[in-house]
């Protein structure tokens, strides 16, 4: 869609208009190349203004995009660019002033809260950068307390094969204080995944992490991908982190402004450069 403005109140003197630049794809998806016969996450037009009046914030100002299934996608950009504002939309959290929005083929533009709170809990996984753990359970009942809520178990095997994969084994009843930051964010990422969910979004997974523990919070990610089939949306402003995913979406002012597939470290900070970022 035309959008009027891209920011109000928060507009950045000087920021030129962002072009694609040598990136080797569009900046929208539009129907014609959705090739995946259902993408696990999909936006169409998607605009939120956050506030009202003169407060009022345009943090997203028309955002088009398809998630494939299966797939490793990062969402960069700026500090206030609409990253946040685009994983909420699209997973739920937030409702968006216009546009549309799909979960694993099913509209969540429109339901009300209580249809929204069940498929974001079957259908939905989350990792913030806070981690988000209850201090009181153990790793292993922070993993199941969502289905535990749900009032669904998690099945054994995979659980086991979850723990195996987060190097979790021997910290089951430890209690979150009681382990690093890192394994903190791995049995967050266990906790996403328990009730294998269409598509998991992850916000700045490793913004509180050494580089040590990022890499191997990454690697998971990218193995339960890769391995499980599992499809991961991570928010990241670092360019190695973004190397990790299979394709990086770069947002500026609330727009959609490139994509780059098959991101390495270099190629990444290549396009942020001519993205003008
Ligand atoms: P990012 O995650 O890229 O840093 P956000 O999506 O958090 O960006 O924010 C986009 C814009 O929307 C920013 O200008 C921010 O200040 C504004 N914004 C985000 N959340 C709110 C809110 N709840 N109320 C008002 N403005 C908000
Ligand atoms: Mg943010």
């Amino acid at each position: 869609m035309e959008a009027e403005v891209s920011t109000v109140g928060r507009r950045r003197p000087g920021r030129r208009n962002p072009s694609v630049g040598p990136m080797n794809a569009t900046a929208e998806t539009t129907e014609n190349t959705t090739t995946s016969a259902s993408p696990a996450a999909r936006a169409r037009d998607l605009v939120k203004v956050h506030g009202q009046g003169e407060a009022a914030v345009t943090a997203l100002a028309g955002v088009s995009l398809d998630i494939p299934a299966g797939s490793f996608s990062a969402i960069m950009g700026p500090s206030g660019s609409g990253k946040s504002t685009l994983m909420n939309c699209m997973a739920g959290l937030d409702t968006a002033t216009s546009g549309r929005a799909w979960i694993g083929g099913i509209e969540i533009s429109g339901l009300r809260e209580r249809a929204l709170t069940r498929l974001r809990r079957d259908k939905v996984g989350f990792v913030f950068q806070a981690y988000n753990l209850l201090p009181a359970l153990s790793a292993r009942d922070n993993i199941t307390l969502p289905s535990d809520i749900a009032g669904h178990r998690v099945d054994p095997s995979w659980l086991a094969t979850l723990v195996e994969v987060t190097g979790l084994d021997g910290r089951l009843a430890h209690r979150p204080a009681e382990l690093s930051g890192g394994q903190q964010q791995r049995v967050a990422i266990a906790r996403a995944l328990a009730s294998r969910p269409a598509v998991v979004f992850a916000d700045e997974p490793t913004g509180n992490l050494d580089s040590r523990a990022s890499a191997a919070v990454l690697a998971l990610l990218r193995r339960c991908v890769r391995e499980f089939g599992h499809t991961v949306v991570m928010v990241t402003h670092d360019p190695v982190s973004a190397s990790y995913s299979d394709r990086v979406v770069f947002l500026a002012d609330g727009r959609l402004i490139g994509t780059l597939d098959d991101p390495e470290p270099a190629s990444v900070i290549d396009a942020m450069k001519s993205l003008g970022e």
